[in-house]
């Protein structure tokens, strides 16, 4: 190629600016960031400067950026073929990720239903359900509503903004929305006033029952985050939630779909959220870290029950009338057979301990600084959030950008990070070196001397 032809880091910036509309970004103030490439878990802008992917790049990386065995495997497949359609047709690769989907997820997860991202996964899950209910043996068809916690997020599409809870994202299209029950967060920071905390767990789920007990007759399914409430903040949950919610269910005839697209692989410590307390759910979600943060791809795992309420003859129109074009893709297929081979190769679950306790050493230093009103975690998941006051846990307002200013703070010392709200996330890839993770606290904590001058 002519090098002349090669536009500038200026006109790269300037064209970003004019021609790409970035996904939750006011684009009116947009700075343009600029990543070129990457070296496993370091991000390298147009202008040469290097920063750790202390997001992983939006919770989806976790062995890093080009590892080789992903690279290659991506590459395998396209010298075989690079799309092939999951409507009515296979290939290979994905036949072999669907077995092993199935294989790793909490038993009784029997079939692998692929899309693109984890929003589909969601409206496939809801769906699916809906469906159910219509065309099984015994058919409830009077069992059409969903219940969600308050503040939760399964992606943006119409369905999943339905079921989704964060008003700031989600009041202005709810017009446009289907009724859905809502039963508050289990949140282990705000708890609810009066409520201490040996009673919290028990405070919700009795919640959750007083709202199953009600509706169960029209309710189709009860949709959660295990364990986090990421988009929320990093909401995270008391012990024995999920297991009580999962009984609460089972006692109620409603179903259980797990949104896993954030929690996912290896986040938590374990590979997914529910084997932490045994839970199957009817239906499971994942997207995000499924190639590793490569390609988009999810999947939605249903139980035998819920399949087999959709077999019958084509006349019966019992058929899933659903699906994306580039759902189950080969080449991000090849990426997720790929990164659960690195799984097994790196040891990556095994060594996660480490990091995860050295993750906890700096949040519980950062903790203790003024305006850090809790630092909790959740796995190789951290999150700092920012208050106004330690004592009352008054917020700071949201336009004041606290989050925002911090995490800028924190790019001149090498570290990319991006808050949610008044939350600093650190969700790094698994495979973070134990010195990268220090460098990642080191960058917060200077970020918030910078804001609060302590
Ligand atoms: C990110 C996220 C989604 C949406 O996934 P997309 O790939 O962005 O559509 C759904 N659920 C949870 C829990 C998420 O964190």
């Amino acid at each position: 190629m002519n090098p002349n032809r090669q536009p500038t880091a200026e006109q790269l910036c300037q064209w970003d600016r004019r021609y790409y509309w970035h996904a939750f970004t006011q684009m009116a103030e947009y700075e343009p960031l600029v990543f070129d490439r990457a070296e496993g878990c370091v991000l390298v802008d147009i202008h040469g400067r290097r920063f750790i992917d202390g997001v992983s790049s939006l919770w989806c990386n976790l062995h890093g950026h080009r590892h080789p065995a992903i690279d290659a495997a991506v590459r395998g497949q396209l010298q075989r073929v690079a799309h092939v359609t999951s409507l009515g047709a296979s290939n290979p690769t994905t036949i072999m990720l669907a077995k092993r989907l199935v294989e790793i997820t909490p038993p009784g997860l029997e079939h692998v239903f692929f899309s693109d991202d984890g929003a589909t996964a969601v409206e496939v899950a809801l769906k699916m359900a809906f469906q159910y209910w219509r065309q099984r043996p015994e058919p409830r068809p009077e069992k059409s509503l969903f219940v969600a916690l308050e503040q939760a997020y399964h992606g943006d599409t119409l369905g999943a903004v339905s079921v989704g809870g964060v008003e700031r994202f989600h009041a202005m299209f709810g017009p446009l929305l289907f009724r859905t029950l809502r039963v508050p967060a289990p949140d282990t920071y705000r708890t609810p006033p009066g409520v201490p905390s040996e009673r919290l767990l028990e405070h919700h789920l009795r919640q959750m029952e007083t709202v199953l007990a009600e509706h169960h007759q029209q309710i189709a399914a009860v949709i959660l985050e295990p364990l986090v409430q990421a988009a929320a903040g990093m909401i995270m949950h008391p012990p024995g939630y999920l297991r009580g919610v999962r009984e609460l269910t089972r006692r109620y005839d409603v179903l259980l779909i797990a949104d896993e697209v954030a929690v996912g692989f290896g986040r938590t410590g374990k590979m997914f959220a529910c084997q932490h307390e045994s839970v199957t759910p009817d239906l499971l979600c994942l997207a995000k870290g499924i190639t590793g943060g490569y390609l988009p791809l999810a999947a939605t795992l249903a139980t035998e029950e819920i399949y087999n309420a959709f077999l019958g003859h084509y006349a019966e129109s019992k058929t899933f009338f659903h699906g994306h074009t580039y759902g189950g893709n080969p080449l991000a297929a090849a990426a997720a057979l790929a990164c659960l081979d690195v799984f097994e190769q790196e040891k990556t679950l095994e060594q996660l301990p480490a990091k995860i306790a050295r993750l906890q050493e700096h949040l519980e230093r950062l903790s203790r600084l003024p305006h850090v009103g809790d630092a909790r975690q959740c796995g190789l998941i951290g999150a700092v959030e920012l208050v106004r006051d330690k004592q009352t846990k008054e917020p700071f307002a949201w336009e004041e950008k606290r989050g925002i200013r911090v995490c800028a703070a924190a790019m001149s010392r090498g570290v990319w990070l991006r808050p949610l709200g008044n939350v600093i996330v650190i969700m790094p890839p698994l495979a973070i070196s134990l010195e990268q993770l220090d460098q990642i606290a080191e960058a917060v904590e200077y970020g918030i001397s910078q804001q609060f001058g302590n």
